[in-house]
């Protein structure tokens, strides 16, 4: 048996005995020297962190973007845009950490844009902008956990994935689907179930992620997101059972387990 596996086996074996869950989480990285990497374990968070009331602890910044997200999901990125360097792609954030604030200006400036362009039916209103947008509070963006990715020559371009998407944006997309759940990240968003739209470009670290889906999932009291500031609030109030039911069935099912 290679001497290397062997020892990866014992401190597998090891970790499984005395270790918490959590820290025997390993990557391994798909390069020539095959380096085992150990993942940090996932950050405690709280309901307000979950929420976007507080931003996680210790986040990390991306210093060609200024975006922030939890240090292991930051560090993966980074790898994972070392390899992508390899195969010819540069990689760029376009999102990562949204406070709830954030979210809320997001919301507010599409649901405007709606607004402006005719849109008066609230409902209707309100279904669109929640196919692109999540509510405040209900963003997986609040976690530290999600990156929106996209590739420097085709910025803007990865909106869709439809038979007219320009070919360089589609050889791209492919890259992410084989390359991307090997440096832990899942596309959350793919358009197949529940009110979020299909999103390409929307990663979720699931090392961590999935552990603060189940934490969100638990929640039961969600009476705080609703701000008088969030256009359309009373919507929102009036039909949130059925609107958080449709977002946590838009969620891919492989990034929950
Ligand atoms: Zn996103």
């Amino acid at each position: 048996m290679n001497f290397k596996l062997l020892f990866f086996l014992l401190i597998q074996g090891l970790g499984i005995s005395c270790a918490p869950r959590q820290m025997i989480v390993q990557q391994m990285l798909p390069n020539k020297s095959n380096i085992i990497i150990p993942i940090p374990p996932a950050p405690i968070l709280t309901e307000d962190h979950l929420l976007g009331f507080t931003a996680p602890p210790e986040m990390i910044e991306d210093p060609e973007t200024g975006h922030r997200a939890l240090p292991g999901v930051m560090q993966a990125f980074w790898r994972f845009k070392e390899r992508a360097k390899m195969d010819g792609w540069n990689l760029i954030l376009v999102s990562a950490y949204r406070s709830y604030r954030d979210q809320r200006r997001v919301w507010n400036q599409s649901d405007d844009s709606y607004l402006q362009r005719g849109a008066t039916n609230q409902k209707k209103r309100v279904e669109a902008v929640m196919s692109l947008v999540s509510v405040p509070g209900l963003s997986r963006h609040h976690w530290g956990t999600e990156l929106d990715i996209s590739e420097t020559s085709i910025r803007g371009q990865l909106v869709n994935v439809e038979p007219d998407t320009p070919e360089r944006v589609l050889k791209f997309y492919t890259w992410m689907q084989k390359n991307a759940p090997q440096y832990g990240f899942c596309q959350v968003y793919l358009g197949q179930k529940g009110s979020v739209h299909n999103e390409p470009w929307h990663w979720s670290y699931l090392p961590y992620s999935k552990t603060y889906q189940k934490q969100f999932m638990d929640i039961k009291n969600f009476k705080r997101i609703f701000d008088v500031n969030v256009e359309d609030v009373d919507y929102l109030m009036r039909n949130f059972n059925r609107i958080l039911k449709d977002e946590k069935s838009s969620i891919n099912p492989i990034c929950g387990d």
